[in-house]
């Protein structure tokens, strides 16, 4: 198990389809997914943070709702999707348990994933659940998800889980064993790529259109879950999850495609935090901090001077100089009540006022970008 295909990786998601969970009847494949759950007991025993991605709730539902028509309604997959998750979260919580490990259920819309502040409340939710040694087990919400905002594929999902929660590893297990250069089913001439550098045209090209019995993905949604993956510093792996023991079959060699992240993770937070197009609030530091910020130190509140504007926690805030010019660029760590209460406060004092438990950073030097050095120049 030494140096194998997941050995480098501390926090993986893993993202299971449908058409591996469920048979072509509506029932759970049970052996399957008891073995699946011993794999990641062994990659979490190993020290690993695990996410799972499990699509399955929709598959389930119509099984348990007797719907056999081909093509659903959409009330019908809203209501399958409804009865499907709650055998979908027990089987799960039933093969972890097993383990030991206890599941914490997370159901996600749009929304959550692209706006900031529900983001940052999922992601804390996802690294507290982490913490304690659970494993969150996250679905989209099609219960409630209307068409207009849903992603409706996990594939994409999953990648923006990964990348929300800065894992290093997206697996997606998924009835294929990598990408080839054409659709096998319809290309039999077509040959396996095992490593994808960097998502080009021709790349994209490759993925056809082909979609199985029940994942509403196919290859395209893979390689567009890969865009948004390696763009964000997070490697994919595509591997066949058919068979069972999927990820032992993986790390003990078994063929799959790995496409390398295009940035680091740290660069591309940065790259986002540049990209703000209105800064939510300012806050004006003293010489001290202004000198401790160039040193690659966070931001605390005894260094600032002023603040201007109403902001969140998570937010996009500038940093002035004593001179009012802008200096640096960061997430705030604090919303602005908070931020001034403790403004020109110790840190000791900070967590008397705030709570233990409370960050006494303004903004965590990860968050932070310095204005005018080689740094932005880089980004
Ligand atoms: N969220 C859907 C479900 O649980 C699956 C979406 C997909 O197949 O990617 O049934």
């Amino acid at each position: 198990m030494r140096d194998h295909a997941l050995a480098p990786y501390r926090r993986i998601t893993i993202k299971i389809g449908s058409a591996l969970l469920v048979d072509k009847t509506g029932k759970l494949r049970k052996a399957w997914l008891d073995a699946l759950a011993q794999d990641i007991a062994g990659l979490k025993a190993e020290g690993r943070d695990i996410v799972v991605v499990s699509s399955g709730a929709i598959a389930l539902g119509r099984g348990l709702l007797g719907l056999s028509a081909l093509t659903l309604t959409l009330e019908q997959s809203q209501a399958a999707a409804s009865a499907g998750q709650i055998a979908l979260s027990q089987a799960w919580a039933e093969a972890l348990g097993r383990h030991a490990i206890v599941t914490g259920q997370i159901l996600i819309t749009p929304n959550i994933t692209e706006e900031r502040r529900y983001y940052l409340n999922a992601r804390t939710t996802i690294q507290t659940l982490l913490g304690l040694g659970a494993i969150p087990i996250i679905n989209e919400n099609d219960s409630v998800a209307t068409a207009e905002i849903r992603y409706g594929d996990n594939d994409r999902l999953s990648a923006r889980v990964a990348t929300m929660i800065e894992a290093d590893m997206l697996v997606l297990l998924s009835d294929i064993d990598g990408l080839y250069t054409a659709p096998p089913a319809k290309d039999p001439s077509a040959t396996h790529i095992p490593v994808v550098e960097r998502i080009t045209p021709a790349i994209e090209a490759m993925a056809g259109g082909a979609a199985s019995h029940l994942s509403r993905g196919g290859m395209t949604t893979k390689v567009e879950a890969g865009k948004i993956a390696t763009l964000a510093g997070t490697a994919m792996i595509i591997a066949k999850g058919t068979e069972t023991h999927p990820l032992k079959a993986l790390t003990e060699g078994g063929l799959h495609t790995l496409f390398h992240p295009s940035t680091t993770r740290a660069q591309s937070r940065k790259r986002w935090i540049m990209g703000t197009l209105a800064v939510a609030g300012t806050v004006q530091v003293d010489a001290g901090a202004a000198g401790a910020l160039k040193q690659g130190r966070s931001l605390l509140p005894i260094g600032i001077t002023k603040i201007a504007g109403a902001f969140e926690r998570g937010d996009t805030i500038a940093v002035t100089g004593p001179d009012g010019r802008e200096i640096a660029r960061g997430l705030s760590g604090l919303d602005s009540d908070d931020a001034r209460l403790v403004m020109g406060k110790r840190s000791d004092v900070i967590v008397e006022l705030l709570g233990a438990g409370n960050r006494a950073e303004m903004i965590h030097r990860d968050n932070l970008v310095l204005i005018g050095t080689k740094e932005t120049v880089e980004l």
